[in-house]
């Protein structure tokens, strides 16, 4: 994802079959081409069996250089096929959608009063993995991967092409694609804007918010305080902890998005701190701009690829898999 929590396509693959070996290639080229080392990512995908354990073996998700997590949807959906009850997958996807540890609870309590099997069947999911409370801000808010699936909107009628077609029409379109965002971004830079359009609106409309809360400061070593929320019908009249020195709010918001919160910018007007500043630098117009002005190489004849690094690694299971896809489609793999 990109600054402005837009999907930024960096690789495809062309596989046979969705299987372990095929995701293990995969993730393979990933590391050395695309993540080339680089720390701290957060893969989100369905449960796919062979996935999960491809992401187990490689260094890119695994604590403490990175994390996977799993696509929301995708465990309720699997919740409903086996416990087929749609009260309780809305309960699950709320759940599972919560910031808030102790609404998780609450939330969990229901589920479980309602049905137990239901429940153990959640219980039973690590939950960092599919809940917003327990993520620990890895996520960037993104619960699903739907808006990767947007991609699917991007390759639209190539899918039945042959091999080699398919690659140069999805390289064309994500060459489009890049364009684009580019422009948008110029845009952005013309409004004199400090930020994306998303963590605009989100910084902006927490800003106002602000406004209906009440603070009472603490510590001003740890500039902590805590927030009352004014009340608003059944909502409100909570109490939110906020501490700026470790960039936090107990709503668990801060945290996740790296935009502060409503009870944070509440606390930072209260300690005289600049809000504005606390707000994490890859969603800086410049930095959205730097990563949508990269070049793309026209490709070449098959004959120029002579590049090493282009190499399929040594690994007798992928061997098979691309020596059987090379032979049945006939081309490049
Ligand atoms: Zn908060």
């Amino acid at each position: 994802m990109d600054g402005n929590q837009q999907v930024l396509p960096l690789a495809f693959a062309v596989v046979d079959e969705e299987t372990y070996p095929s995701w293990k290639w995969f993730l393979q080229q990933l590391s050395r081409h695309v993540i080339r080392g680089r720390r701290g990512m957060c893969l989100i995908s369905d449960r796919h069996v062979g996935l999960i354990k491809a992401v187990r073996e490689g260094p890119d998700f695994v604590s403490p250089h990175g994390v996977h997590r799993y696509c929301l949807r995708h465990v309720c959906s699997n919740f409903n096929s086996t416990i087929k009850n749609v009260v309780l997958k809305d309960l699950c996807w709320q759940a599972g959608s919560e910031y808030q540890l102790r609404k998780f609870n609450r939330i969990m309590d229901e589920i479980k009063k309602q049905d137990v099997k239901a429940f153990a069947y959640l219980d039973a999911i690590n939950k960092e993995k599919w809940t917003v409370s327990h993520d620990g801000g890895w996520r960037c808010g993104i619960l699903t991967t739907n808006m990767s699936e947007c991609i699917n909107g991007v390759l639209k009628g190539a899918r039945r092409l042959p091999v080699s077609a398919l690659v140069e029409i999805t390289l064309e379109r994500t060459v489009h694609y890049f364009h684009v965002r580019a422009m948008k971004g110029q845009k952005m830079l013309q409004n004199n804007q400090l930020w994306t359009d998303f963590a605009c609106k989100m910084f902006i409309s927490w800003q106002q918010k602000a406004v209906e809360h009440t603070v009472t400061k603490y510590s001003h070593a740890q500039q902590s305080a805590s927030v009352v929320t004014r009340r608003q019908g059944r909502h409100g009249m909570n109490t939110h902890v906020v501490k700026i020195a470790n960039r936090e709010c107990s709503c668990g918001k801060w945290n996740q998005f790296g935009i502060p919160c409503s009870h944070a910018q509440k606390v930072c007007g209260a300690y005289n701190i600049s809000a504005a500043s606390m707000v994490k630098d890859y969603y800086d117009v410049m930095a959205y701009n730097n990563t949508y002005s990269k070049h793309f190489e026209p490709v070449q004849s098959e004959d120029y690829w002579d590049d090493p690094n282009f190499q399929l690694v040594h690994d007798p299971t992928i061997r098979t898999v691309t020596r059987s896809w090379s032979k049945s489609n006939n081309t490049h793999s």
